[in-house]
């Protein structure tokens, strides 16, 4: 492995750890950030147990595709067996999040995908955010059930029945984005629903947006 990008993934991931903070996406311990080594069958993942406030890039550990440790004074985290799933059955992926936060886990808890009535739905997750299986932790179940979700969905988030969210992405920061933004619109359609029923967006107006935010959205060359 290349020391330098083991490194800069350790420090990538640990600061990431705070944005699920700032952002009130975690309680406690809960929660955790992963991110691909470049080049190499291994990720960052956070320890388990450690509270968010003790992270540090040395207290992050690396694993392998099976989710065994690599490297690291602690163990890794409880869900690493579902990272590890993704990253070895999601080449693309470069970075997997997971939280419980309070807005799309209760729409996990009901079984129920978030409809696609924001213009910021359809610009990140380019449709409906959908509902994964019930699946308990200690094997592949939650992997497998993410996997089978998102492969050939647009969105980069699922929503684990009666769990919570995991977020993917082409790197950590970008999967961190996602989690953020599937919480924002998790609650806003919630309170959109307690006056009504929210209007539905074309799907010829779901694709365009899709289409013009990740292809041309912030990626024009500087004049
Ligand atoms: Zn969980």
């Amino acid at each position: 492995m290349t020391a330098t990008d083991v490194r800069d993934m350790r420090r990538t991931v640990s600061d990431l750890h705070a944005e699920l903070v700032r952002n009130n996406l975690v309680a406690w311990t809960a929660g955790n950030v992963s991110g691909r080594v470049p080049g190499e069958d291994l990720f960052v993942i956070k320890p388990s147990g450690v509270g968010y406030d003790a992270l540090t890039p040395e207290t992050m550990v690396v694993c392998d595709l099976d989710g065994n440790l690599v490297e690291g004074a602690h163990s890794p985290s409880s869900d690493t067996a579902a990272h590890a799933y993704v990253y070895r059955n999601m080449p693309e992926v470069g970075g997997v999040v997971h939280t419980h936060s309070t807005y799309a886990t209760a729409w996990a808890a009901r079984g129920e995908a978030v409809p696609c009535v924001l213009t910021a739905m359809a610009d990140e997750f380019g449709g409906e955010i959908p509902v994964g299986p019930f699946a308990l932790i200690g094997d592949d179940s939650i992997g497998q059930g993410i996997v089978e979700t998102l492969k050939g969905h647009r969105s980069p988030a699922v929503l684990m029945r009666s769990h919570g969210v995991f977020t993917i992405g082409k790197d950590p920061k970008a999967a961190v984005k996602a989690a953020v933004m599937c919480e924002d619109v998790a609650r806003t359609v919630h309170v959109a629903r307690q006056l009504g029923e929210p209007l539905t967006i074309a799907r010829a107006d779901i694709d365009r947006l899709h289409d013009r935010y990740q292809n041309v959205y912030g990626q024009r060359s500087p004049r």
